[in-house]
């Protein structure tokens, strides 16, 4: 995962359009493109061209090219959400395996040298 810090550039959020509309992107740059996209309008109007051609152009022949920008907006505000919600849930996942690692860390040691640790 790409844990730089600093804010994307607009070639780079331009680049990963396509990615984001299919939800290609990991969490951490789904959420710094979502975050680039809301306070840079070059950026959030290359967005929703890329995301007419790419998705009404497929809709062009079942009659249902409606309302992209507003299928856009949700689009936007749904990777938003199941990216958030992936690194929550990765939190709880690293949490747990650092529980885990020194519960395990006890019964080793107790079982290599009884009583050493285990105070009963
Ligand atoms: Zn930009």
């Amino acid at each position: 995962m790409n844990m730089k810090k600093e804010a994307l550039s607009c070639d780079t959020v331009q680049k990963n359009i396509p990615k984001f509309i299919d939800n290609k992107l990991d969490s951490y740059d789904t959420l710094s493109f979502v975050e680039h996209v809301k306070n840079c309008k070059a950026c959030a109007e290359e967005l929703s061209v890329e995301y007419l051609v790419l998705v009404g152009v497929k809709r062009l022949d079942s009659a249902s090219a409606f309302d992209l920008n507003k299928e856009l907006a949700e689009l936007i505000i749904r990777n938003e959400a199941k990216a958030k919600q992936k690194r929550r849930l990765s939190r709880i996942v690293f949490l747990a395996a650092i529980f885990f690692a020194i519960i395990g860390g006890y019964f080793v040691a107790e079982a290599l040298i009884p009583g050493s640790i285990w105070p009963f």
